[in-house]
């Protein structure tokens, strides 16, 4: 008789000095109690622990970089699986490839390849896990130029819900690999690494255009009919904070001059004044730097890495984020519906963001990973951000308001930018690729071990099958079985 398996790793219990640390989520909104916390040292640490788990009954989630934005990665009286200790970058400069642990945060991901010269399309916040983006899809500043963060993904090692280590690529388990290009985090077992191919991309050219607030609709209709359209070279990001803000912005970067750059976005710097005596744009500038420099400037770090200081793992303040795409430009009707919510808004600190897809990220057919929004023009994410909690309930109201007035504007959301308020979510999040990777979930996680609220069923809605019995945690409904 087999002994009973047991815990290895770091773990660490409620009581233990590190527990509050352990416990915490990335979003300061979240506040969940785990049984047990384990920091997995390698992939056999991970495959005890799905053993600890299954022999007990006890639920269980993978956690990377604690990024989600509803804390799913995190739960009340379970196991949270942490991977964060496993986060070396080995890179094979002749072959083009970086083997990812699969706990690294983007910086280091990052800051490692940078000192080669190479890089990945990956997103801009320092602090973000590998794990969660990648499997998410993974949007940047560098995904017109070179798709997204899944579209460079090789091959993955994963412990599966038998405990097994396996490895999906182009040879084994192609259909794994095939829904972790985008299917989403927690959904298929627990990635102990991930092969990237890796980009050559020594030096980037930037921009900065910030404009009033009161030039919102002529702005918006330049960037629409010019960002995603744009040379493939170039990817920007427009944010438009709420009135009382008081400011539009745009950001962006090309693979290429600072000369090129200036005359690519003339379309942006000849956008006629809206408000008679106005400004148009208020600031530009313009930089040609390493990329490294690059990436501490948009995540916010500043352009020396010597400076570099990122709190890893820190609950940071409280947010409500959502998201959708847009698949034709606004109309005028569309335009003046974010304009009025965004003057609606309750603080200045809500949002709405709008990146640029197209060039590499559409070339992609929709069903060639598990990522289905490759024709959207652009995604939009609905941001608030506060402190006292007090400010809540209106902060959350505000996202979800905005979401639904662009609904007739949109369609979908990003996965990876998760909300729970989202009634359709297998569709939204997947589209046509729904039964394919609920396929997939039969056939590596037939039990539905992984599982949280908007976890990938065995059966996709509409089949006979209901999902396996148990609780699926908190925040569970019965969306699930919605068609
Ligand atoms: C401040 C901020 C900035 C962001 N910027 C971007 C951006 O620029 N571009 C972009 O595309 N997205 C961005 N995101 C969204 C981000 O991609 C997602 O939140 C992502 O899921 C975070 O991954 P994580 O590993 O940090 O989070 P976690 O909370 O650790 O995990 C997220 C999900 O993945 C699962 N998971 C974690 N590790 C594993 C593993 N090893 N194996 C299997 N499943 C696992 C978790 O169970 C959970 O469901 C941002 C988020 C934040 C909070």
């Amino acid at each position: 008789m087999s002994a009973a398996p047991q815990l290895t790793g770091r773990v660490v219990l409620p009581g233990d000095p590190g527990y509050g640390d352990a416990r915490e989520a990335y979003n300061a909104r979240v506040s969940r109690s785990p049984r047990v916390v384990v920091f997995c040292q390698d992939a056999g640490d991970v495959a005890n622990a799905v053993r600890w788990a299954t022999a007990r009954g006890v639920e269980l989630r993978a956690r990377s970089g604690r990024h989600c934005y509803e804390g799913f990665s995190v739960i009340d009286a379970g196991l949270v699986i942490d991977v964060s200790d496993l986060h070396s970058v080995r890179i094979d400069r002749e072959r083009g490839v970086a083997v990812v642990g699969a706990g690294a945060d983007l910086l280091t991901v990052y800051d490692a390849l940078g000192q080669v010269g190479v890089t990945l399309p990956a997103g801009s916040c320092p602090t973000v896990g590998i794990a969660g983006l990648t499997l998410g899809g993974g949007f940047g500043l560098l995904s017109r130029a070179l798709g997204l963060t899944c579209d460079s993904l090789l091959a993955v090692e994963m412990v599966t819900a038998d405990g097994e280590v396996i490895r999906a690529d182009d040879k084994e388990n192609q259909d794994l690999l095939w829904a972790c290009q985008g299917g989403g985090g927690g959904n298929f077992g627990v990635v102990t690494s991930f092969t990237f191919k890796t980009h050559h991309v020594p030096e980037v050219s930037i921009f900065s255009i910030s404009w009033p607030w009161a030039e919102l609709p002529g702005v918006l209709q330049a960037w629409q009919a010019f960002a995603p359209f744009a040379d493939e070279r170039l990817t920007s990001l427009l944010t438009l904070k709420a009135e009382s803000a008081g400011g539009i912005s745009c950001v962006g970067q090309l693979l290429g001059t600072g000369e090129e750059l200036r005359r690519l976005i003339q379309p942006l710097l000849s956008v006629q004044a809206a408000v008679p005596f106005s400004v148009s744009p208020s600031s530009v500038s313009i930089e040609t730097l390493p990329h490294l420099r690059a990436v501490g400037q948009f995540g916010g770090l500043g352009s020396d890495p010597e400076q570099w200081t990122v709190h890893q793992h820190q609950a940071q303040e409280r947010f409500k984020n959502s998201s959708a795409y847009a698949y034709e430009r606004f109309d005028a009707g569309a335009i003046a519906t974010l304009a009025a919510e965004l003057s609606r808004a309750p603080s200045s600190r809500c949002l709405v963001q709008l990146d640029a897809y197209g060039g590499a990220v559409g070339r992609v057919a929709p069903d060639a990973t598990a990522f289905p929004h490759r024709r959207a023009l652009w995604s939009l994410q609905y941001q608030a951000y506060w402190n006292a909690p007090a400010q809540e309930a209106e902060s959350v109201a505000w996202v979800e308001r905005v979401r639904r007035s662009m609904l007739p504007y949109t369609r979908g959301a990003y996965i990876n930018y998760i909300d729970a308020n989202i009634e359709d979510w297998l569709t939204a999040y997947y589209g046509p690729n729904v039964a394919r990777l609920a396929a997939v979930k039969a056939k590596y996680d037939p039990r539905e071990l992984f599982r949280f609220p908007r976890s990938i069923p065995r059966a996709p809605p509409g089949a006979a099958e209901a999902p396996a019995g148990g609780a699926r945690g908190e925040g569970a409904t019965d969306e699930r079985a919605a068609p």
